[in-house]
């Protein structure tokens, strides 16, 4: 149970409501900014203002997914007021006082350095990452129906990465009785291709392995799927680019080959806000469970 504490979750988009249903239920004290729009009611919690909430109280402050711009800024889609994080506001909290956020940037990392303020990067750790894998797959297969004029049964992927996402993608892809290739850089990752049953192949060797693919869905955040590996594509090939923003994919040469690629960035967000939240919920009550708990050991 999280009785006691006083949590300020600040803006966010429809999967803050499964965080704040969970913290809620947990006995937490929430003080919702951004929310003014927002008509559900949950018990235990008051929408405030940034300018009402007494940051000596509180505990632990939730971010979006995506945190804050470069200028401190926070995303808010159920306020058209904007709110911005600052040095004065964490300086504020008690010392124990952490920041949970989706994503990091330089502004977060410096800010808190300089506040001495621990900050928790929700997307770093395996577990949100592969639970989160399972949403982003359902939007990958929706994106692979829409988008193509045959079926993904009979049909050759290649996936590019072997990591938390191009695992969970390159299984599910196969399942559905696509014929499935992966790409990686690592002989850890090829054996583990191998014994998953998938054909490996090393990136070195991308330029002749997308030669007779139908859909080439990439999770490797670097451009690897350049103006070279697209120019050897069938013309019909269609590129999902899943890495996060700006993709590794130069959609610009694609887009003059006639090859349709897609940049499909937080799938989860888009296909199960619900469940992707309720993931974050989770993990989220679990590590403020884990930090309530060690303060009281610290005072025993
Ligand atoms: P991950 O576990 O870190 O996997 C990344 C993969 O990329 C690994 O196989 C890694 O291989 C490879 N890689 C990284 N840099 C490389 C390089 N320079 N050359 C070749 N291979 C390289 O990450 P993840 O959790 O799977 O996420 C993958 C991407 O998808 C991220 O950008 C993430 O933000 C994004 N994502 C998107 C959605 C969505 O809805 N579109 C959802 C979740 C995640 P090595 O081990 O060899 O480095």
């Amino acid at each position: 149970m999280l009785t006691g504490l006083q949590i300020a979750v600040i803006g966010g988009d429809a999967r803050q409501l499964e965080v704040i249903r969970k913290l809620s239920e947990l006995d937490a004290k929430l003080s919702l900014i951004g929310f003014e729009q927002l008509d559900h009611v949950f018990t235990g919690v008051s929408k405030e203002k940034i300018t009402e909430v007494d940051f000596t109280e509180i505990d632990a402050i939730i971010l979006p997914i995506t945190g804050t711009d470069s200028n401190g800024q926070v995303e808010m889609i159920f306020s058209a007021e904007t709110v911005e994080i600052t040095e004065e506001m964490l300086l504020k909290t008690p010392s124990h006082c952490t920041i949970y956020t989706g994503i990091k940037n330089a502004f977060l990392e410096e800010i808190t350095k300089k506040v001495k303020r621990r900050l928790v990067m929700l997307f770093e750790r395996d577990d949100v990452a592969i639970y989160n894998s399972i949403p982003t797959v359902e939007g990958t297969i929706m994106m692979a129906i829409q988008h193509t004029e045959f079926t993904i049964h009979g049909s050759t992927v290649a996936v590019l990465g072997l990591g938390r996402v191009g695992m969970s993608v390159a299984r599910a892809f196969h399942h559905l009785g696509a014929k499935v290739k992966v790409g990686a850089r690592k002989s850890e990752h090829l054996a583990r291709i191998t014994e998953m049953g998938l054909q490996p192949f090393h990136l070195n060797e991308l330029d002749k392995e997308v030669r007779n693919i139908d859909i080439c869905i990439n999770t490797i955040p670097h451009l690897v799927v350049n103006a070279a590996m697209i120019q050897k594509m069938p013309t019909h090939t269609l590129i999902i680019d899943l890495a996060s923003k700006p993709g590794g994919t130069d959609f610009r040469y694609a887009e003059k080959r006639g090859i349709k690629a897609l940049l499909a960035p937080s799938l989860p967000g888009i296909v199960a806000p619900k469940s992707a939240g309720q993931i974050l919920g989770n993990v989220l009550a679990q590590l403020l469970e884990d930090d309530v708990m060690k303060r009281k050991e610290k005072f025993i």
